[in-house]
C-alpha cells in the first residue's frame, strides 16, 4: 500500500506539498482548520486530491506515514499534539520538496533581510541566464516547482518556522543574515530556542558547501563555534577582516572569493546599511555560482527592490512618504530609521511580539519629529514613547494615521510606516497594512 502523507494547512506550501505527494505516488490527504483559497482549492481538485476544509478529521489524519505541516501552525495546535505523542514523523513542505530534485539549493535566512536578500539573488542569477526558481516565503512552493518544473538552482527564503521542522534537507549555499529577536511568542519566550532553529540552515552541510553570514553580528559571533559547521566560511562584514569575502572599504564594496573585484556603492540599488549588507551577502552568493563581475555589478545597480520594504510612494507638498509595512520587528525599524535622511513622522504600532522598543530609542530622540500609534491596544506604546515629549497621536485605522500624519508633517520631512509589529490586530496581512497605506496617501 502506498505510505500516506497528510498534509495540514492548504496554503501556498501545504497545497504544492500536495501536488508533489501525488505525483510522487503517495496517499495523499489535506485538512485545513480554516477555509481554503479556491485556487488551491482548484489546484487539488484537478489533480484528484482530496481535502477537508474548516475541520480536522483525526480518523484520516492519525493515520498518516508523515505529515507536512504549513509554519504557520505552532506545536501546541492538539492535532501537532497528538501527532507528537504517537510518533509520527511531522516535516515542512521544504523538507519534503528537497527529497525530489538534485538542484543546486541557496538558502537564506536571518531576523532580517530575508526577502530582499532572496530576491536580490534571484535577480543576479536569471540576469546571468541559469534555470533558476525563487521559493520559500515567496511566489510559488518548492514542492510546486519541483513537481511542475525543472529548474537547476532554487534560491529559498527560509524562515525559523520552516528550519524547525526540516531534518535532512542540505543547502549548497547558506546564508544568515543576523539574529536579533523576533516570534520569540513561538519559542518559549527562550532565545536560545530561536537562535538553534536559524542555525538548522546549516544542517546537512559538507566541506563542498558554503556558509555566508554576517560577522559583525553579536549573536552569530557569540553561537557560531556550538554548532558543528562543515560548510566552507564566507563572512562579510562592514570592515575588512582577515577572512571576509565581503567588505566595504573607501565607499566600495569588495569581493575577495572566489573572484576578487569591487563595486561602488553608489551604484547599489538599494540604499540604507542594512541593504550593503543584503547586497554584499546576494553579490557572494553570485559570485559562488561562477557569475561573472560584470554580471554581478549590473544586476546589483539595476534591482527594483521589493514592495512594502522602504519603498517610496509619493511626495505630496514636499513630504516623503514611505511604506516599510514589512518592518514587523523592532530592529527593522531601526534600520529603516537610521537610512532617513530628513526628520520623520514614523508610524508605528500592531500587534506586539513581545516587544522592546528600547533599541530604537536613540533614534527616535533623534529623528523623529512625530509618532503615531497605530493598534488595538497602544497603552504599550504610550508607557514607553510620550515621555520623549513629542508630538503623538492615537489611531485605530490606516486613514486616520495617515491624515495625522499629513498633519503633523512639515515640507522637506519624511512619514515613515515601519511598524515593528504584525499586521494582524487591524489588517489581513502586512501587505494589506503596506496596500492601505500607499492608497490613503495618494488620495491625500
Ligand atoms: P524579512 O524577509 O527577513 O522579513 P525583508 O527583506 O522583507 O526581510 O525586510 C524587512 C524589513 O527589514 C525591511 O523593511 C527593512 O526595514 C529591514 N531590513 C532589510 N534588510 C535588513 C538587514 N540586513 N538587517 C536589518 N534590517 C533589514
Amino acid at each position: 500500500m502506498a505510505k500516506r502523507i497528510v498534509i495540514l494547512g492548504a496554503g501556498e506550501s501545504g497545497a504544492g506539498a500536495a501536488v508533489l505527494a501525488k505525483k510522487q505516488g503517495f496517499d495523499t490527504f489535506v485538512s485545513d482548520m480554516s477555509a481554503i483559497k479556491d485556487k488551491y482549492k482548484a489546484m487539488l481538485d484537478e489533480r484528484g486530491i482530496e481535502w477537508e476544509e474548516k475541520k480536522h478529521t483525526e480518523e484520516l489524519i492519525l493515520n498518516a506515514d508523515e505529515v507536512i505541516k504549513s509554519p504557520g501552525i505552532p506545536n501546541e495546535a492538539p492535532m501537532i499534539q497528538k501527532l507528537i505523542a504517537q510518533g509520527t514523523p511531522i516535516i515542512s513542505e521544504i523538507e519534503f520538496a528537497g527529497r525530489y530534485t538534485n538542484a543546486k539549493m541557496i538558502c537564506i535566512t536571518g531576523s532580517n533581510g530575508k526577502t530582499t536578500t532572496t530576491s536580490l539573488i534571484y535577480h543576479i542569477f536569471k540576469k546571468a541566464g541559469l534555470n533558476v526558481g525563487l521559493a520559500g516565503n515567496i511566489g510559488l512552493s518548492l514542492a510546486y516547482q519541483v513537481a511542475e518544473c525543472n529548474y537547476d538552482y532554487y534560491v529559498i527564503e527560509l524562515s525559523s518556522f520552516q528550519l524547525d521542522n526540516m531534518y535532512d534537507f542540505r543547502a549548497n549555499i547558506a546564508v544568515l543574515m543576523n539574529i536579533t529577536p523576533d516570534h520569540l511568542d513561538r519559542y518559549g519566550n527562550d532565545m536560545q530556542n530561536y537562535v538553534d532553529a536559524k542555525f538548522r540552515i546549516l544542517q546537512n552541510q559538507t566541506n563542498d558547501d558554503a556558509f555566508i553570514f554576517w560577522n559583525d553580528d553579536p549573536i552569530i559571533q557569540k553561537e557560531l563555534h556550538k554548532y558543528g559547521i562543515h560548510g566552507h566560511y564566507y563572512p562579510f562584514a562592514e570592515k575588512k577582516g582577515e577572512s571576509s569575502a565581503a567588505y566595504i572599504e573607501n565607499k566600495q564594496l569588495h569581493f575577495t572569493q572566489p573572484i576578487a573585484f569591487n563595486m561602488e556603492q553608489e551604484e547599489l540599488a538599494l540604499t540604507g546599511t542594512h541593504n550593503l549588507f543584503n547586497s554584499m551577502a546576494a553579490g557572494i552568493s553570485a559570485n559562488l555560482a561562477g557569475i561573472r563581475k560584470e554580471c554581478i555589478r549590473e544586476a546589483l545597480s539595476d534591482f527594483e527592490g521589493v514592495e512594502h520594504r522602504l519603498e517610496k510612494v509619493c511626495r505630496v507638498r514636499g513630504v516623503d512618504y514611505i511604506n516599510d509595512s514589512k518592518a514587523t520587528n523592532v530592529n527593522s525599524c531601526w534600520y529603516a530609521l537610521q537610512s532617513m535622511k530628513t526628520k520623520t513622522i514614523l508610524i508605528l504600532g500592531g500587534k506586539d511580539k513581545g516587544n522592546d522598543y528600547t533599541e530604537i530609542a536613540d533614534l527616535v530622540k533623534e529623528k523623529c519629529v512625530g509618532l503615531i500609534y497605530m493598534g488595538l491596544h497602544n497603552e504599550k506604546l504610550h508607557n514607553f514613547f510620550d515621555g520623549f515629549g513629542l508630538p503623538v497621536a492615537d489611531v485605530q485605522s490606516m486613514e486616520d494615521a495617515v491624515n495625522a500624519a499629513y498633519k503633523m508633517a512639515k515640507k522637506g520631512e519624511t512619514v515613515l510606516l515601519s511598524p515593528c509589529c504584525a499586521s494582524f490586530d487591524l489588517f489581513k496581512s502586512y501587505e494589506d497594512r503596506g496596500e492601505q497605506f500607499k492608497k490613503c496617501v495618494r488620495n491625500l
